[in-house]
């Protein structure tokens, strides 16, 4: 069993601010190659919204209190 969780931090989300898709560190981004548990400070800063592709890493709009505390 792997822990979903690494270092005890919880899983972060957050949203595109354009078309309103949501990145979870737990579920991670598989089709852009993104393995599930992909921490959003392992995204390149170019990192675009798979959904809308308006919106890059910078703009996204973090939606959890670990992703605030990040
Ligand atoms: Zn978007």
């Amino acid at each position: 069993m792997v822990p979903i969780t690494e270092n005890n931090t919880p899983m972060a989300q957050y949203q595109c601010p354009d078309c309103g898709y949501i990145y979870d560190e737990a579920h991670g981004c598989p089709r852009e190659g993104f393995a599930a548990g992909t921490r959003w400070a392992s995204l390149p800063d170019d990192f675009p919204c798979p959904e809308c592709f308006v919106r890059e890493k910078p703009d996204f709009l973090p939606l959890t209190d670990a992703a605030l505390r990040a």
